[in-house]
C-alpha cells in the first residue's frame, strides 16, 4: 500500500480541530460528516476524537451500525491497532434523551450502513439537545453509487470533510475498488456479508479504467489483505 503519505499531519490537524468542537461546545452542535476512501484511518480517527473528550475529562460514546459485522462484536477496531467498546446506533436511538444528554459527543463511525431514521435521529441530537455528532464514513460504494448513510449526511450535515487517502499514482483517491484473486470487480451487491472480496482506495480516473497499479499483484494482495482480517 503506498497510502500513507501525508496522514500523520492529516491527523494532526484533524486533531487540534476537535479540541475547538471541545472547547465550543457551548455555543450550537453541528452534524459532522466526515468521509473518506477505505484505508484513509476514519476508524483511527473516530477513537482518537472519543479519547480526547475522556483526556479532557469529558464523554463521547462511539457507535456503529449493526450492519457492519466486519469487527465481530461491540467494537470500533482501527487497522493500526486501536480498539474502543461501542454500541449499535440501533441501541442508541433507543435511549431517552437524559440517557443521552449525559453525553458531551457522539461519534458514529461506518456511517455509510446508517438509515434515513438514524441520521434524522443524529439531526434530532444537534438541534434539539444540542450535543455535537461526528459521522465516519466512506461516501460511495465499489461501483460509485452512493451509500444510503452518505447520502442523508450529505444532504444534511452541517460540516462535510474529507480523511485524505492517496492513490498509487498521487492522486486523491475517493475511490473503493473492490477486487478478489481474479481482478477487479465491477457488479454485485453493494454489500456482500462474510465476502472474501477486497477493496483499496484508487482515484476514480483509475477506479474507471480498473487500474490498481503497475506492482498490484490480485492473488497476492488478496491474501494479505485476508490475513489482516
Ligand atoms: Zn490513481
Amino acid at each position: 500500500m503506498k497510502s500513507n503519505i501525508g496522514r500523520d499531519s492529516y491527523i494532526c490537524y484533524n486533531l487540534k480541530r476537535d479540541y475547538n468542537i471541545c472547547k465550543r461546545e457551548e455555543k450550537m452542535a453541528k452534524l459532522y460528516f466526515r468521509y473518506g476512501a477505505m484505508g484513509s484511518s476514519k476508524s483511527a480517527n473516530a477513537l482518537m476524537v472519543e479519547y480526547n473528550y475522556r483526556e479532557r475529562g469529558k464523554h463521547a460514546l462511539l457507535a456503529k451500525p449493526c450492519a457492519d459485522k466486519r469487527d465481530g462484536e461491540r467494537v470500533i477496531k482501527s487497522r493500526i491497532g486501536l480498539q474502543h467498546s461501542c454500541i449499535w446506533t440501533e441501541e442508541l436511538v433507543e435511549l431517552s434523551d437524559e440517557e443521552v444528554q449525559q453525553y458531551d459527543c457522539i461519534i458514529i463511525d461506518e456511517a455509510q450502513f446508517c438509515t434515513k431514521e438514524q441520521i434524522e435521529y443524529f439531526v434530532h441530537l444537534v438541534d434539539e439537545l444540542n450535543i455535537p455528532v461526528i459521522c465516519y464514513g466512506l461516501r460511495a460504494d465499489f461501483q460509485n453509487n452512493l451509500f444510503p448513510g452518505s447520502l442523508w449526511l450529505l444532504a444534511w450535515a452541517d460540516v462535510i470533510e474529507e480523511v485524505k487517502t492517496v492513490c498509487w499514482c498521487g492522486r486523491a483517491a475517493r475511490c473503493n475498488a473492490r477486487f478478489n484473486e481474479h481482478g477487479i470487480i465491477r457488479e454485485g451487491a453493494q454489500v456482500v456479508l462474510g465476502g472474501n472480496d477486497s477493496y483499496v482506495a484508487v482515484c476514480r480516473k483509475h477506479l474507471r479504467e480498473g487500474n490498481l497499479g503497475p506492482d498490484f499483484r490480485f492473488e497476492q494482495d488478496a491474501e494479505e489483505k485476508d490475513s489482516v482480517k
